[in-house]
């Protein structure tokens, strides 16, 4: 099962906005409220229609402590760019003021390591995989060139926790190859997100959650009824795993894996478009119905958010 998407720590929202929307031209394809803290936004970044595979997504806590990029978390979220976008998005990173490292060589890909403004570890990967998605049309970024999706994440494991073998055997990846201390498994499917790598990096000290780290990995299911054999291959494991949850776009459940990573499994429907059309995707501040009551409270209280080139939004 490939990924889903990736939701990490973010402190300002703006800047946050401003980075992903602006320097790397994804669009914003829902705004709304952490659904477990609802005075916060919940940022939803993904392709034109926020496909599953192609979602990146933040909590921003404004005032935030940083968190500490360490073992058990995942280090390095890596993005696609077509393999001949390379000039390209070296360009871009430039004239923007990013600082970047490489191109350097992983596997058969080139990757441009850098950070985002909170030091979340990213990496944009020119890899051919991805050449059959189309890029967003209305984008920032020329379509040719624009980010296609979650190419790969990067675990970081002390030691040999298990890991290997929980993706292998409840996850569904295969390992794959091998360089140095990472390895690489992959779920054998087609599109976006079938990457994960492994560093080992036993005695290296342990992250801690906070602005600038991955909160968690989602992992797609087609279905209820794939989700469901999930929880219970997890189950069986003896890992605990929670209870189906509805986030309206899909429905998830969660655990951690033997080296601490928090997994989600996360419904590939209904979708981004279940509340609102294609072309109005992140314009509006939008809430599940349980907080529509809630509504002029927490639009007081949520800092107004402009996407980059547009007057401000609600919220
Ligand atoms: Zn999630």
């Amino acid at each position: 099962m490939s990924i889903h998407h990736v939701t990490a720590i973010a402190r300002e929202p703006q800047r946050n906005l401003d980075f992903y929307a602006g320097t790397l031209g994804m669009r914003l394809v829902k705004l709304t409220v952490n659904y477990d803290d609802p005075g916060t936004y919940h940022l939803y970044y993904g392709d034109e229609l926020g496909r599953p595979g192609s979602l990146l997504t933040f909590f921003p806590w404004t005032g935030g402590r940083p968190g500490r990029q360490g073992t058990g978390q995942v280090n390095g979220v890596g993005l696609a760019v077509p393999s001949v976008s390379l000039g390209f998005w070296i360009e871009r990173l430039l004239s923007r003021g990013v600082k970047y490292e490489g191109p350097t060589r992983r596997f058969d890909e080139q990757v441009l390591a850098f950070a985002d403004p909170d030091g979340l570890l990213l990496e944009l990967i020119a890899t051919p995989r991805l050449d059959a998605v189309d890029g967003w049309k209305d984008g920032p970024v020329p379509a040719e060139h624009a980010v296609r999706g979650v190419h790969a994440v990067t675990i970081w494991e002390d030691g040999d926790t298990g890991s290997a073998d929980f993706l292998t055997r409840t996850m569904g990846f295969r390992a794959k190859d091998e360089m140095g201390n990472r390895l690489r498994f992959e779920s054998g499917q087609e599109g976006p997100g079938a990457v994960v790598d492994l560093r080992r990096a036993p005695g290296f000290w342990r992250g801690t959650e906070g602005v600038g780290t991955v909160h968690h990995v989602a992992f797609r299911a087609a279905d209820d009824g794939e989700q469901q054999a999930r929880q219970e291959e997890v189950r069986r494991q003896g890992v605990g795993v929670t209870d189906v949850r509805d986030r309206t776009y899909f429905r998830s459940i969660y655990f951690r894996e033997p080296g601490g990573v928090l997994f989600e499994v996360a419904t590939d429907g209904p979708g981004f478009t279940l509340d609102e059309s294609a072309a109005e995707l992140g314009t509006t501040l939008v809430l599940p119905p349980r907080y529509e009551s809630m509504r002029a409270r927490l639009e007081r209280a949520l800092p107004a958010l402009r996407l980059p080139g547009v007057e401000a939004m609600e919220g």
